[in-house]
C-alpha cells in the first residue's frame, strides 16, 4: 500500500488500537505540502492503557523471556529492518523531508544498533567477590521495569532504535512517545516487533502532544525510567517532572558543537568534512558542527572555500537519490531557523552564502554561512538546529579551547589539525561527549553518545546504556552451619 494512503493507530498490547478520544491528525510531507497520512493522536487514557499493557508483558511473557530468546528477537527485528527497509526509508523520507541518502545511513544503523544489543545482552552479569568468614555475597542485574522512552521529531526511526534496543536487551517493557508529527517509522517498527515474536505489551507507541501526553508518561506512577532526547529545555521540564514520584531518568539533549580548524589541518579533508558536519540532515542534528572555529591566518580563506561548497549543496526532492540536503520539518521551523539569520545579521554577522528562504512550495532553507561571527552573540550560543552555521576565528590554542568550551552544551566536538599531539590535548581539554579528531562521524553503536553540561546525562548506543535499563541487586546469605544470631540473644 502506498503510504500516502494509510492511516496509523496507535500501537498498544501488540495491536493497533484507536485512540479513546478518537482524536486523528492528518500529515502532510514537509518538502510538498502534499498529504501523506491520518495519524491517530493518544491522550492520556491510551498511556494509561499502554502503561498497564507494559506492566502485564513484564510481569508476564516479556519478565519471561530468557536473555538468549531476547538476542534472538533483537536480532529478528535486524532482519525485519532488513526486509523493509525500503518501505522503511521512504516513509521516514516523506514524514520528516530529509534526504534519502541519509535516511539509508540512518537505516544501516538501526539494524546495527540491534545486532549490538542482540551480542552485549551477554554482558549482563552479576559478580561476586569475597567478603570473609561464612557470608557468600552475589549480584543480580534485573531491568528496572517499565520504561517511558519520549524521542523528538529529527531522527525518529533511529532515535527510537537507540532507545528501544537497551531496553529491550535489558528485559525492560516500553512505552515510546514519539513526537505527534513523525511518528510513522516508529508504528511500523512496533508492527514489524509484533510480527517476529515480541510478547504483546513488550513495545508500545502512544504519539501524542508533549506537554500533556509526554508529562502523563513521565509522571505516571506505573513507569519506573523516563529516557528522553529533545530540547535542553524540555529536559528541565522532564526532570522536574520526574522528581514526583522519584524515577530514574536520562536526557540526551540539544547541543551548539564546536568543529575546530587548525593552520596545520589537511584543509582538503577538514573543508568538506565540515561543511557535512552542519548540513548533514539539514543541520537538524544535535551533535551538529554549528560553530567552526578557525585559526586567524586561516580565516578569510577558510571561509571563502566553505562557503563555496556550501552553496554547491544539491537541495531539493529529498526522495532523490542525488540529493544531498531536503527540506526542513516544517515551514514554521523554517521561519525560526530564517529568525536566527536575520538576528545573526543585526548581531553584525555576515551572510556570505544562503541565508533567504527558497522560494516556492516546501519549507526549503538554503545551506547559509554566517561569518564574523563573535562566540558572545545569540546566534553563536543558542542552538538554531537548521542549515546554519557560525564561523568564528580564534588566535591560539589555549583561546580555541576557551572558546570551544565557552557555551552551555557540550554533546561533540571535532578537532582537525596536522599534530597529533595537539588532537590528543584538544580531546583532553574540551568538554563534550564525543570529540573526534580528524573524523567527522559521531555515532556508532558500541562507542557511547551523549553529553556533558546541559546536554544532559547518561550514554546511548554504549554497553554502559544496559546500565540505565537495569537495577543491581545485592544477595548476602550466611553458609554457616550455626544459626546466625549478631545479637547473640
Ligand atoms: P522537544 O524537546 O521539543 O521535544 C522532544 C520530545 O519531547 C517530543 O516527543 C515532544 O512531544 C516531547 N515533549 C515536549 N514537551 C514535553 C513535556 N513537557 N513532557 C514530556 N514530553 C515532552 O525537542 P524537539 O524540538 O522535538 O527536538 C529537537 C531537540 O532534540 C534539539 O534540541 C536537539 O538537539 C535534541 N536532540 C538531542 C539528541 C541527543 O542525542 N542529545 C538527539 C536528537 C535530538
Amino acid at each position: 500500500m502506498a503510504v500516502a494512503t494509510r492511516e496509523y493507530g496507535l500501537f498498544v498490547n501488540g495491536e493497533s488500537a484507536e485512540p479513546a478520544s478518537g482524536e486523528t491528525r492528518e500529515l502532510t510531507e514537509p518538502a510538498t505540502g502534499e498529504p501523506l497520512a491520518r495519524v491517530a493522536v493518544a491522550g492520556e487514557a491510551d498511556v494509561d492503557r499502554a502503561v498497564e499493557a507494559a506492566r502485564a508483558a513484564l510481569d508476564g511473557p516479556w519478565g519471561k523471556t530468557p536473555p538468549n530468546e531476547r538476542s534472538r528477537l533483537l536480532h529478528a527485528l535486524a532482519d525485519a529492518i532488513v526486509a523493509n527497509r525500503k518501505e522503511l526509508a521512504e516513509l521516514e523520507v516523506r514524514n520528516v523531508g530529509k534526504a534519502i541518502s541519509s535516511v539509508k545511513a540512518e537505516l544501516s544503523q538501526a539494524v546495527e544498533n540491534f545486532r549490538f544489543y542482540a551480542s552485549a545482552i551477554a554482558s549482563i552479569a552479576g559478580r561476586s567477590n569475597p567478603v570473609g568468614g561464612s557470608l557468600l555475597f552475589y549480584s543480580l542485574k534485573e531491568p528496572v521495569g517499565v520504561a517511558g522512552q519520549i524521542v523528538p521529531w529529527n531522527y525518529p526511526l533511529m532515535m527510537t532504535t537507540w532507545k528501544l534496543a537497551p531496553a529491550l536487551a535489558a528485559g525492560c517493557t516500553i512505552v515510546l512517545k514519539p513526537d505527534s508529527a513523525t511518528p510513522l517509522t516508529a508504528l511500523r517498527l512496533a508492527e514489524f516487533a509484533g510480527e517476529v515474536g515480541f510478547p504483546p505489551g513488550t513495545i508500545n507507541v502512544v504519539p501524542g502532544p508533549g506537554p500533556t501526553v509526554g508529562a502523563h508518561l513521565v509522571r505516571h506512577p506505573d513507569v519506573d525510567k523516563i529516557a528522553f532526547t529533545g530540547s535542553t529545555a524540555t529536559g528541565a521540564e522532564i526532570m522536574r517532572l520526574a522528581s514526583d514520584p522519584i524515577k530514574r531518568i536520562t536526557l540526551e539533549l540539544g547541543g551548539k558543537s564546536p568543529n575546530l580548524v587548525f593552520a596545520d589541518a589537511k584543509l582538503g579533508d577538514a573543508i568538506p568534512s565540515s561543511v557535512w558536519s552542519i548540513y548533514y540532515s539539514a543541520g537538524q542534528s544535535c551533535e551538529a558542527r554549528s560553530r567552526v572555529l578557525v585559526e586567524a591566518p586561516l580565516y578569510d580563506d577558510f571561509v571563502a572555500k566553505f562557503s563555496e561548497l556550501a552553496g554547491s549543496i544539491r537541495v531539493g526532492d529529498p526522495l532523490d537519490p542525488e540529493t544531498q540536503m531536503g527540506s526542513l520539518i516544517s515551514n514554521e521551523h523554517r521561519d525560526k531557523v530564517h529568525g536566527f539569520v536575520e538576528l545573526g545579521r543585526e548581531e553584525g554577522a555576515e551572510v556570505t552564502t544562503g541565508g533567504e528562504p527558497a522560494d516556492g512550495k516546501g519549507a526549503f532553507y538554503p545551506p547559509t554561512v554566517l561569518a564574523r561571527v563573535e562566540n558572545g552573540m545569540e546566534v553563536a550560543q543558542e542552538e538554531i538546529f537548521g542549515p546554519v552555521v557560525t564561523v568564528i576565528p580564534f588566535e591560539d590554542e589555549k583561546d580555541a579551547i576557551r572558546i570551544a568550551n565557552d557555551v552551555r552544551y557540550g554533546l561533540m566536538a571535532t578537532v582537525w589539525t596536522g599534530d597529533p599531539a595537539r588532537g590528543h590535548r584538544l580531546a583532553a581539554r574540551i568538554k563534550a561527549g564525543t570529540v573526534g579528531v580528524n573524523m567527522p562521524y559521531t555515532a556508532f553503536p558500541g562507542i557511547p553518545f551523549g553529553g556533558y553540561k546541559q546536554s544532559g546525562f547518561g550514554r546511548e548506543l554504549g554497553l554502559e546504556t544496559l546500565e540505565l535499563y537495569l537495577e543491581t541487586k545485592s544477595i548476602l546469605v550466611s553458609t554457616s552451619p550455626k544459626p546466625f544470631n549478631p545479637f547473640g540473644l
